[in-house]
C-alpha cells in the first residue's frame, strides 16, 4: 500500500474534483486502445486515486507530479 502523497499539474496543486482531497496514490494504468492486450499498442496513463473519497482521475502519462513534502 503507497503512501498517500500531494500532487501537482502544471505547477498547480491537484484537489479532488469531489471532495477536495489533497492527497493521492499514483498509478499507471493501460488501457486497451488496440483491441489486444499486451500488444505494445495500448495508451498508458496515470491513475491518480484520491485517498480520501477513492475518485479516480486520469491523466496522460507525466503530466502528474509529485509534491516533495518538505522534511
Ligand atoms: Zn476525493
Amino acid at each position: 500500500m503507497k503512501t498517500p502523497e500531494r500532487m501537482q499539474v502544471e505547477g498547480r496543486a491537484l484537489s479532488c474534483v469531489v471532495c477536495e482531497g489533497g492527497t493521492f496514490t499514483r498509478r499507471t494504468i493501460t488501457l486497451i486502445t488496440s483491441g489486444v492486450a499486451n500488444s505494445g499498442f495500448n495508451k498508458e496513463v496515470d491513475a491518480v486515486t484520491c485517498s480520501s473519497c477513492g475518485y479516480i482521475h486520469q491523466f496522460v502519462r507525466g503530466v502528474v507530479q509529485t509534491v516533495e513534502e518538505p522534511a
